[in-house]
């Protein structure tokens, strides 16, 4: 038998063992991070190990690490598993393509301009823009701020240095803006964090202000960044009214929906993002909401020249065969690129646009349930705004940081705690395409009886 063949079998057996492990031990036997990274078991060595010994060891490690598609997974932005999603990216492991040419990713390429064209047309934008799949929402980000970047100060990136160059975005904002300001030489103390309302959207008028402020100062605004589901709260800033702010003074609009911009699958929930069609630049995490394998981010451009222009490099020895059209290198960070677009590909194929419309819906409707439980229970207390995947929340006079560790450490489930201005609070995601109202009401009876046994 091949070693190939060999090893697909050893393959299909370690995922048996993991959905088995999956089911009879959600949360992962923990180790102390001490230990781990002491284990002698895990060490590199000179000689090799036979076949059973290493699917032993993989198996341990199996065990050993956290569930994140278990049902009791509620920690992050992501969780779960999506079946076909989760197929396409198997396949695409297997091609190992890089998506820098035609000519090395072929019909793959072919797929990812088709998940562009058709993500652009539910956004509203023009189908003459263009995108990339990058490597998570931080990464698009960085581009929309580079492309920002370079429309404001053309030399800029040739000459290293030039105007102050000032951008803006709501103080619950995800923290890889102020980081992409200092890699973009724009500097960190040059982002403005403005302060949101009650609902955690952005206040618009204290935007215009602080715009107005810095055109005083003799600075130039340059971008201005609008949040679809801020990572704490998931709330929604008012993208038509920052688009109009954005118009006004001619400043560069990107769209983080990292966590929440799925919502363009939508019919139901798309009026969270109205005014979508203004945005220069927009990403969203098909590796959040739609439960796609890590990482599955979207990232498009109103202006397929813009995008172009900040990322074009000449290389020779690549770029050999087929137009730039077909050559997604020429608007890419990295040079070889992982193919990302097979598991979203696979995904909206079998489900089509309504189907993940469907996933967007039956996340809020969850969230709903879950919140409608919190409400109809005196012994909690609700947060954050009311149409938003996050459901924040206290129970009794627990601290919620040590109620989170508490239900980590005794096995129970994963969960993660936040806040928003004042206050401190559970945040119970819903995300996970595989919860269902079992694993909510499973939640609050473990969270529960964890809580009042302390
Ligand atoms: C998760 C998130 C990001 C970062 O996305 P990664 O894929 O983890 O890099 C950016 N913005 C928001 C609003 C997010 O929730």
């Amino acid at each position: 038998m091949s070693e190939l063949k060999n090893d697909l079998e050893l393959f299909s057996r370690l995922a048996q063992h993991l959905l088995e492990t999956e089911e009879s031990n959600p949360v992962a036997k923990r180790l102390k991070p001490e230990s781990a990274f002491d284990e002698p078991e895990f060490s590199l060595n000179q000689n090799p190990i036979d076949d059973s010994n290493l699917v032993d060891k993989l198996k341990k490690i199996i065990d050993l690490t956290p569930k994140t598609s278990s049902k009791k997974f509620f920690n992050q932005l992501f969780g779960g598993r999506n079946s076909k999603a989760f197929l396409g990216d198997l396949l695409a492991v297997m091609l190992n393509n890089s998506m820098y040419t035609y000519k090395a990713g072929g019909i793959q390429v072919a797929l990812e301009h088709e998940i562009f064209k058709s993500s652009l047309k539910l956004a509203g934008m023009p189908e003459s823009g263009d995108g990339i799949m990058v490597p998570g929402g931080s990464m698009a980000n960085f581009m929309a701020l580079l492309i920002a970047r370079d429309r404001a100060d053309k030399n800029r990136k040739n000459t290293g240095h030039g105007k102050t160059l000032t951008a803006y975005t709501s103080e619950d904002a995800h923290y890889s803006n102020l980081k992409n300001m200092g890699f973009a030489g724009a500097g960190e103390e040059n982002l403005r964090k403005i302060t949101t309302g009650a609902g955690g959207g952005i206040d618009t008028q204290a935007l215009k202000t602080s715009i107005e402020s810095d055109i005083e100062k003799g600075n130039t605004p340059f971008l201005v960044i609008a949040t679809a589901g801020t990572t704490v709260c998931g709330a929604f800033d008012p993208i038509d009214e920052i688009a109009d702010i954005c118009d006004r003074y001619n400043i560069h609009f990107h769209v983080d929906g990292a966590y929440c911009g799925c919502v363009i699958f939508s019919d139901h929930f798309k009026h969270l993002v109205k005014g979508l069609h203004r945005a220069d630049t927009f990403c969203y995490n098909a590796h959040k909401v739609l439960g796609a394998p890590q990482n599955c981010s979207v990232m498009l451009s109103r202006d397929a020249d813009r995008l172009r222009q900040s990322f074009n490099s000449t290389a020779d020895y690549l770029f050999q065969t087929d137009g730039d059209d077909y050559n997604p290198g020429v608007k890419s960070m990295q040079c070889g690129r992982r193919n990302d677009a097979l598991k979203l590909w696979t995904l909206w194929k079998s489900k089509g646009t309504k189907g993940l419309g469907h996933i967007v819906d039956e996340r809020f409707k969850l969230a709903d349930y879950a919140k409608q439980y919190i409400k109809n229970n005196q012994d909690y207390t609700i947060y954050g705004p009311p149409n938003s995947l996050s459901v924040c929340f206290n129970y009794k006079n627990h601290n919620p940081a040590d109620l989170c560790r508490k239900l980590y450490l005794e096995g129970e489930l994963m969960v993660g705690h936040g806040s928003f201005k004042n206050d401190k609070f559970i945040r119970l995601v819903v995300v996970n395409p595989n919860h269902t109202k079992e694993e909510i009401d499973g939640f609050f009876q473990t969270l529960e009886s964890c809580a009042d046994n302390s």
